[in-house]
C-alpha cells in the first residue's frame, strides 16, 4: 500500500477502522487495571519497523492489546478525578477534524472551521453573561488555558505600568488559594511569577476579604497582576464567592480576574446551581473543559477573554513568513493563547451542539446533577459513611468510618481489579478521603449504590 493515495488498499482499511470505531461507540468497554510497561511490550512485541506490519496486523495490535490496556473514562462508573463523557455526535465529528486538514489556527486557512468553533464558543460566553465582544480560543486543555490566561494578564498590567511610565515590579505575582488547581502553580513556575495564597473561609471559599488581606500583604517589590478564583474546585466542587473576588479586584486597581471553570462552569447551564456563579460575569478570562463536564471528546477547553484584544497583543507572534496572516481585521484563535498550529478541536463539541440543541446540554447537566444529589443522600444515609461537605455540584466527598490512607487504596484497588468501578483516593483537609464525580448522564443512583455498597 503506497503512503499517501488512495486505493482499493486504503478503502479498506479506512473502513476497517470506521468498523472498529462504529463498534466501540456502541459498547462499553470494562474497566481494568493497567497492565505493566513490560506485561504490555512482550504481549505486543515490535510494532514500529523498516517494511511495515501492514493495516489489519496493526489494527489487530490496537484492538487485542492496546485498547483494552487503556481505561475508557466514559465507563458509567468511571467516578475518579473529574470522568468524561462525549457525546456520540462530538466522537462522530472528532473523526471529521483531523482528515479535514483544515488549521483552526487562522481565518485565512480556517474560517469554516473557526465560524463554528466561536459558535460554541459565544453560547459560552453567554451562559457566563460575558459581553458581545468576548472570544477566545478552544485549547488543549484547562492547563493551557489558565497557563495563557495569565500570561494576557501579566502582559496586560506590564503595559498598564509602562502606559503610566511606572517602573516594572521586581517581582509579578498571582493570588489564589489552597483549593485552586495545581495547573495554576505550575503556570506559576514556568512563568516565574509568585503565588500569593489567600486564606479560604470556612466553607473552603475564595473570598474577596481573603483577596485583600492577600493582596494587601504582598512583600515589597511584589505587584499582583491577577487572581484566579475557581468555579468548582475539582477536589470537592465548591464555588468560590465571584462577586465579591471581583469586588477586591476592582479596589485593587482593576486587577485581572481569572475564572478556572475547568471543571465546574458547565454547570452555569443547569438552572438549579446557576445563583451560585453570581459575579462569574465580572471575569477578565475564563476556562470551561468541554472534555469534561460539556460532554466533548479530548481534548478540549474553552478559553474566553471578555475582551480578547490583550490576550491577541500577549501571543500573536511575528515574523516574515506569518506577515501575511496578522490580520487585526479577522480574528484568529492562534493568537489568543500559546499556540501556534491548532486543530480546531471545538469542532466536535460544535457539531453536538448544534445536532441536540442547548436544552438537552441543561437537562443533561441536570440529570447529573440530580444523580449526584441522590448520591450525597445515599451516603448520608450510610451510618458508616460520613459526608465532609453539602456538595455543590456533582462531586460528592466522604469517609468510611474507621478506615485509613492504605484502607481506602485497597478498597479502590479491588474495585478495580473486579471491574466494579473507577475510584482514587484524595486528601480533605489533610486527612484521606473519598470522593466521586458524576458528569457522565449514563451513570446512574444504582451505579453510586453499587459502589457504595462494597464499603459496608
Ligand atoms: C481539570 C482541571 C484543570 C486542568 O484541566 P486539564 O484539562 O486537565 O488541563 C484546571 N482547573 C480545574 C479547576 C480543573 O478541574
Amino acid at each position: 500500500m503506497e503512503l499517501h493515495g488512495f486505493d482499493t488498499d486504503h478503502e479498506t482499511m479506512v473502513r476497517s477502522v470506521m468498523e472498529h470505531v462504529l463498534h466501540r461507540m456502541g459498547n462499553q468497554p470494562p474497566l481494568t487495571p493497567a497492565p505493566t510497561a513490560e506485561q504490555l511490550a512482550a504481549a505486543v512485541g515490535p510494532t514500529v519497523t523498516p517494511e511495515g506490519l501492514g493495516a489489519s496486523e496493526a489494527l489487530r495490535i490496537y484492538t487485542d492489546h492496546l485498547a483494552p490496556a487503556s481505561i475508557a473514562c466514559d465507563h458509567p462508573r468511571y467516578l475518579a478525578f473529574v470522568p468524561h463523557a462525549p457525546t456520540t455526535a462530538a466522537n462522530a465529528f472528532d473523526m471529521v477534524v483531523g482528515p479535514s486538514s483544515q488549521c483552526g489556527s487562522t481565518w485565512m486557512d480556517g474560517a469554516g472551521m473557526i465560524h463554528a468553533e466561536n459558535e460554541a464558543m459565544r453560547w459560552i460566553a453567554d451562559l457566563a453573561g460575558l459581553p458581545e465582544s468576548a472570544n477566545g480560543c478552544f485549547v488543549t486543555g484547562g492547563t493551557m488555558a489558565n497557563l495563557s490566561a495569565l500570561v494576557t494578564a501579566r502582559d496586560a498590567a506590564r503595559r498598564a505600568r509602562e502606559a503610566h511610565s511606572l517602573p516594572q515590579p521586581a517581582r509579578w505575582a498571582v493570588v489564589c488559594s489552597a483549593s485552586t488547581h495545581s495547573s495554576v502553580a505550575s503556570a506559576a513556575r514556568v512563568m516565574d511569577v509568585d503565588v500569593i495564597p489567600a486564606e479560604l473561609d470556612h466553607e473552603l471559599r475564595l473570598t474577596g476579604e481573603a483577596v485583600a488581606t492577600a493582596i494587601g500583604g504582598r512583600a515589597d517589590g511584589v505587584e499582583v497582576f491577577a487572581v484566579v478564583a475557581t468555579a468548582g474546585t475539582t477536589n470537592v466542587g465548591v464555588i468560590d464567592a465571584l462577586g465579591s473576588v471581583a469586588d477586591a479586584c476592582d479596589a485593587a486597581g482593576s486587577t485581572w480576574l481569572h475564572v478556572d471553570g475547568a471543571y465546574g462552569g458547565a454547570g452555569l447551564v443547569a438552572p438549579s446551581v446557576r445563583h451560585r456563579y453570581d459575579g462569574i460575569e465580572r471575569c477578565d478570562s475564563l476556562v470551561i473543559d468541554p472534555h469534561k463536564w460539556l460532554f466533548s471528546p479530548f481534548d478540549c477547553a474553552a478559553l474566553v477573554y471578555r475582551d480578547p484584544e490583550p490576550a491577541r497583543i500577549a501571543h500573536t507572534q511575528h515574523a516574515g513568513y506569518l506577515e501575511p496572516i496578522i490580520d487585526k481585521a479577522v480574528y484568529n484563535p492562534c493568537d489568543h493563547a500559546h499556540v501556534l498550529t491548532r486543530r480546531a478541536r471545538g469542532v466536535p463539541f460544535w457539531f453536538s451542539l448544534a445536532v441536540h440543541g442547548t436544552d438537552a446540554y441543561r437537562d443533561a447537566v441536570e440529570h447529573t446533577l440530580a444523580v449526584a444529589r441522590a448520591g450525597r443522600d445515599l451516603v448520608a444515609a450510610a451510618d458508616h459513611l460520613e459526608l465532609l461537605l453539602e456538595p455543590e455540584l456533582s462531586v460528592v466527598a466522604f469517609l468510611r468510618r474507621g478506615w485509613h490512607a492504605n484502607d481506602y487504596q485497597a478498597w479502590s484497588d479491588r474495585l478495580l481489579a473486579d471491574g466494579t468501578a473507577m475510584l482514587t483516593t484524595t486528601t480533605f483537609e489533610d486527612e484521606p478521603a473519598m470522593r466521586f464525580c458524576v458528569v457522565n448522564p449514563r451513570t446512574t443512583v444504582d451505579d453510586l449504590a453499587t459502589v457504595l455498597a462494597t464499603l459496608a
